[in-house]
């Protein structure tokens, strides 16, 4: 399939039926599988031969559908896990374990910043959060010797900021530690981060990637260019033996597919985070349109932020594909062709004015969800941090009149409408 263009690889990559077999992927709902003999058994579990024993370590299903985000971001090896959470812990923790120390960007997810602040400080891993914009001189100046990783947000939800991949990867790279970034919302269509020096990516497939949200989910993609035997004794747990799986040392075994096949004897074995294969299904389904629906969202984006940008009820407007948008920089290095469907804007008269305006939407909906076929809209000040006075949401980043929109693939014309109805209430 790497032969192909991307918008190919959405529709048909990583499944390929053979004469007779199903033209669509098959749902294989099964947590188990047969075999004739116990020694054919036995060797799967020592990993001699390749092959499906129990869907907690793999499935049919699941690896299909890996495998198409493997392609579609040009990696080596990937995983399907139960949502985006699981796969950003999953993708820490397979190298950073109790008395190790990551370094992340401040401008991530909500619920990654909690993992890695207090779920995983409790676990004994420590944590250095810097501001996207710090200078590579201060970078530097982070790493500490037990410095196992880097971490970033291509596009950071919700503050919609652009990480500098490349100041990132340089200087994880001169501190011997790979760079990992959730890729969620620009998805492969907009940015390969493999292509700007990126070793692992990760996506909540919750989001664009399903498309439909009717299933949640999540991939730790491998671009296997991470060389772990040149930093033996710093990932140990990747190039000396596991003596909980036969001895095997990962890095000698199974090359550039070592951190996946650790991730999946490992974490897969003992935590058991795996998307049943119907929603592996749906995510497939959704896959097969991302090419389509990407740059859809983008334009109907870019349009109301120009609309909202000239309304005298907003006050200002947030969105990377603006020309006087403080991320346009950023987006025109990394995101040449788009970046996402979320905007975020200010509506004159703060908080009470952005409820009214809310309320009075027809066609888009309050939904604490984003990157969907549907336009919806969250306010942060009166839902997720309502309990906040407008003093300490300004302190968190967030502004009383805040309004996130992430804008679907409806019609333009009928989006804009219902906004200018709701503005004029
Ligand atoms: C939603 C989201 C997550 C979490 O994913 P779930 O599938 O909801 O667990 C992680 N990262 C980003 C950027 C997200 O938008």
């Amino acid at each position: 399939m790497s032969k192909y263009n991307i918008n190919t690889i959405c529709v048909q990559g990583g499944y390929e039926p053979k004469n007779g077999e199903p033209r669509v992927l098959p749902i294989v709902q099964s947590t188990t599988f047969k075999y004739e003999s116990s020694q054919q058994m036995g060797d799967l579990f020592d990993l001699k031969e390749s092959g499906y024993f129990y869907s907690r370590l793999a499935n049919p299903t699941n690896d299909a559908v890996a495998r198409k985000i493997c392609q579609l971001e040009g990696g080596v090896a990937a995983i399907l896990t139960s949502s985006g959470q699981a796969a950003n812990f999953y993708a820490i923790l397979n190298i950073a374990g109790a008395g190790d120390h990551v370094i992340a960007s401040s401008a991530i997810y909500g619920g990654t910043y909690n993992l890695i602040a207090n779920t995983m400080k409790n676990m004994g891993i420590e944590s250095t959060f810097v501001d996207p914009d710090i200078s590579a001189e201060e970078l530097a100046t982070k790493f500490k010797p037990n410095t196992k990783l880097v971490f970033g947000e291509t596009i950071a939800n919700p503050a919609l900021r652009i990480l500098d991949i490349e100041k990132f990867a340089k200087a994880a790279h001169e501190h011997g530690v790979p760079l990992i970034v959730d890729n969620t919302f620009p998805t492969p269509i907009f940015c390969r981060p493999f292509e700007w020096g990126v070793d692992i990516v990760t996506h909540s497939t919750s989001k664009y990637m399903n498309g439909t949200a009717n299933a949640l989910g999540g991939v730790v993609v491998d671009s296997g260019n991470f060389d772990w035997t040149k930093y033996k004794d710093k990932y140990k747990g990747l190039t000396t033996p596991d003596e909980t799986y036969h001895g095997i040392v990962y890095t000698e075994s199974f090359g550039k597919g070592a951190y996946i096949t650790k991730m999946t004897t490992n974490l897969m074995r003992d935590l058991g985070a795996i998307p049943s294969p119907q929603n592996s299904f749906y995510l497939g389904v959704g896959l097969e349109t991302l090419h389509l629906r990407m740059p859809r969202h983008f334009e109907n984006a870019l349009a109301i932020a120009k609309h909202l940008e000239k309304h005298p009820k907003i006050s200002w407007v947030s969105f990377s594909g603006l020309e006087n948008d403080s991320q346009h920089e950023l987006a025109k290095k990394y995101l040449p062709n788009g970046s996402c469907g979320v905007i975020s804007f200010g509506i004159a008269g703060g908080r009470e004015a952005a409820v009214k305006f809310m309320d009075s939407l027809e066609l888009i909906a309050i939904v604490t969800h984003v990157a969907d076929a549907r336009t919806c809209v969250l306010h942060p000040a009166s839902t997720t941090h309502r309990q906040m006075n407008d003093d300490e949401l300004r302190a968190a980043g967030v502004s009383p009149d805040l309004i996130r929109m992430s804008v679907g693939i409806e019609d333009a014309g009928d989006l804009i409408a219902d906004i200018d109805q709701a503005l004029e209430k």
